[in-house]
């Protein structure tokens, strides 16, 4: 698991029964969020939006050429 600071977005990545207090970097103890991995719904979706947007890409391609 890996948690983001909120005041200057670094990723301190924790192991498991790790507590951690501070930032190591801007050392803030409050606003260090949990960072939840991307469902995989939301990963399936990001592919299809990408296949949909290279096959559009290609074809107005051939159809300009
Ligand atoms: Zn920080």
């Amino acid at each position: 698991m890996a948690r983001l600071c909120s005041r200057c977005h670094h990723r301190i990545e924790q192991s498991d029964g790790e507590e951690i207090h501070a930032c190591a970097k801007c050392g803030a103890e409050a606003g260090l969020e949990e960072v939840v991995a991307t469902p995989f719904a939301m990963r399936l979706f990001a592919v299809c939006l990408t296949g949909a947007v290279l096959v559009a890409g290609s074809a107005i391609a051939f159809a300009v050429v």
